[in-house]
């Protein structure tokens, strides 16, 4: 076995290489149901935080938050996949 030589004389590890990788939207992270939200649902959804830029949560607290704003849906498909596009059904959360 070569595999303690090999050990010695690896100077630095790949470890501490600071790889940089391609940014992958934020939003794709908490998308737990991909195939809900398909590209109908990504139109809607910027359009929608266009007219509802901030966070109603933090709104309630007296704060304009428009970072990492999602649309949410207060009912959730998984219980009435009907609402999906409902509007009133919709509020801009963050994460
Ligand atoms: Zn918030």
């Amino acid at each position: 076995m070569s595999m303690n030589k090999r050990k010695k004389i690896a100077v630095w590890k790949p470890k501490n290489l600071v790889v940089e990788r391609p940014k992958k939207i934020e939003t794709e992270k908490r998308v737990e149901n991909k195939k809900e939200y398909d590209h109908k649902w990504r139109a809607y959804s910027i359009a929608y935080r266009k007219s509802n830029p901030f966070c109603v949560e933090c709104l309630k607290e007296g704060i304009y938050n428009s970072d990492n704003i999602h649309v949410d849906h207060i009912i959730p498909i998984t219980e009435n996949p009907e609402l999906k596009y409902e509007e009133s059904n919709h509020q801009s959360l963050c994460v």
